[in-house]
């Protein structure tokens, strides 16, 4: 197959609801890989040369057409996915903002200019890197290839896009989108597959960038691999993020909102909640928290998990948290297939209650609709385990004290914060980005942070003399 996928081809792609096969997409060869890399190649020479203020133009476009075409789109990512439509449109919707933030990169890119001695002036431009490789997890099909596209080409990249082999299929639709939109068609290719082509990526002389997002585990594998033959890297990883329920918090707001961080996507997001931390006597929002999981209907406001492989996995850490002492209060494995789904990888949201920070489930990302409950006597102790997390993306904190409240949100070790909000994800032009290993690299992958890594800065500096007595004369 070229580089430029078609929805045809080998290797099927599932809808994890019910197990059918909605597609089919060829995965690239080493040879696939080198193709595409050297048309990205051979465009940036022009793409990297236009005007930001006409880069740009392609993404106001762009920017419509995706908007035109949510409805359609969300279709395709919920096929592939498997989450709720109305989760799939509001992934398309925060990867339109990041589209949005890209077309305001000609107030952006400028750099500073100066007169820094008496005849001598110094400017600094923002210049692309050359071609970028993207690297994208199941779990957004639209939304993670968002973070990048829309900065990495607005910044006059060209881009290599490998999307997750699970589901390719939204990616292929959102080239159709750019290609429509007016992008030079070489500007942003498309390959398929999983670790080969990855690591042909890695290994690619002409690639200058590689932004990555996935698991820990293949984040930093990734980052290694291209820091070692010299690229640019950020690196985005899992996440177990830790929420603190203070008994001062707002009941009813407190317990859907828990309920929505953990069961949200299926609990298949880097920003969902993992483990409560139920700080003193906080009985009557955990029942409450409970009641509100028990109405959650998979098929109906939950969707499946991505494939059989990763049920299980789901699976059997509950068993194991239940063979380790938890108490299983809201058992999602005894939820059964909605009608119709019978071939689908379906689990109901779980509670495991009395876990404590040494069990399996407290320490591993589940990625998964299933919330751990430990128990504490005070808020230093709730700060101390979420502390001594190795990840640091995201963690929140239930009050309706300010004191408690900023006290956490200076002292917790993730990177991005909420209060009252189990989903502290950072909107545009504030960056999204986790710290320890929920992040291999530096920087952000969106906002500020993000066109930082796409661009790197030359600074020229420069002095023309006196003009001579009586002017210049030709
Ligand atoms: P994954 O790490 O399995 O796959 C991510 C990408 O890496 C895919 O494109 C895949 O084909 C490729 N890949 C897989 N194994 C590889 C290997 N051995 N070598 C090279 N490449 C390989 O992740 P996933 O299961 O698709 O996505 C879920 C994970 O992504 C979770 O850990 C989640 O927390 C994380 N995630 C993080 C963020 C964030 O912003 N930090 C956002 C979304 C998802």
């Amino acid at each position: 197959m070229s580089a430029q996928a078609t929805a045809a081809g080998a290797h099927p792609v599932i809808n994890p609801a019910d197990g059918s096969e909605i597609g089919r997409v060829n995965w690239s060869t080493p040879a696939d890989v080198d193709a595409a890399v050297k048309k990205a190649a051979a465009e940036f020479k022009s793409w990297g040369r236009t005007p930001v203020k006409e880069r740009v133009q392609v993404l106001f476009r762009f920017k419509q057409i995706l908007e035109d075409n949510i409805q359609e789109l969300a279709e395709l990512c919920t096929a592939e996915n498997g989450k709720t439509l109305g989760e799939s449109k509001a992934g398309i919707l925060k990867g339109i903002e990041v589209v949005e933030y890209a077309t305001s990169l000609p107030q952006l890119l400028p750099g500073g200019y100066l007169e820094v001695s008496r005849g001598v002036s110094c400017r600094m431009v923002r210049d692309p890197l050359g071609v970028a490789a993207g690297i994208t997890p199941f779990n957004f099909p639209v939304m993670v290839p968002l973070w990048m596209i829309p900065l990495a080409l607005g910044c006059g990249n060209t881009l290599v896009l490998k999307p997750s082999e699970i589901v390719p299929l939204s990616a292929i639709r959102l080239r159709e989108h750019l290609l429509e939109a007016g992008l030079p068609a070489d500007a942003f290719q498309l390959v398929h597959g999983a670790r080969e082509v990855v690591e042909s990526l890695a290994d690619h002389p002409d690639i200058q960038a590689l932004s990555f997002v996935g698991s820990s585990r293949v984040a930093e594998l990734v980052y290694n691999r291209g820091g070692a033959n010299g690229k640019r890297v950020l690196a985005l990883g899992g996440a177990k993020n830790h929420l603190v329920l203070l008994p001062d918090a707002d009941p009813e707001l407190a317990a859907q909102n828990i309920t929505a961080s953990y069961t949200g996507c299926a609990g298949q997001r880097c920003m969902a909640a993992s483990v409560l931390i139920a700080v003193g006597e906080v009985q009557p929002m955990l029942d409450r928290v409970a009641e509100l999981s028990r109405q959650i209907e998979p098929g109906v406001t939950m969707g499946p998990i991505i494939t059989p492989k990763a049920l299980e996995r789901i699976r059997s850490y509950i068993d194991t948290a239940e063979e380790q002492g938890a108490d299983v209060v809201v058992d999602g494995r005894a939820a059964g297939q909605p009608s119709g789904c019978e071939g689908g990888n379906w689990i109901g949201a779980t509670i495991l209650d009395n876990v404590t920070p040494d069990m399996t489930v407290a320490c591993d990302e589940i990625f998964g609709p299933v919330l751990s409950v430990i128990r504490v006597d005070t808020l230093e102790q709730a700060i101390e385990i979420e502390n001594g997390n190795p990840y640091g993306n995201a963690a929140a904190v239930y009050t309706r004290n300010g004191a408690l409240a900023k006290e956490c949100a200076e002292r917790f070790a993730a990177s991005m914060i909420g209060i009252n909000i189990g989903v502290p994800v950072p909107r545009e032009p504030l960056s999204f980005g986790g710290r320890g290993s929920s992040r291999f690299g530096y920087g952000d992958i969106t906002g500020a942070g993000a066109v930082e890594f796409w661009t790197q800065a030359r600074k020229i500096t420069e002095r023309w003399g006196e003009p001579p007595d009586g002017g210049w004369k030709f």
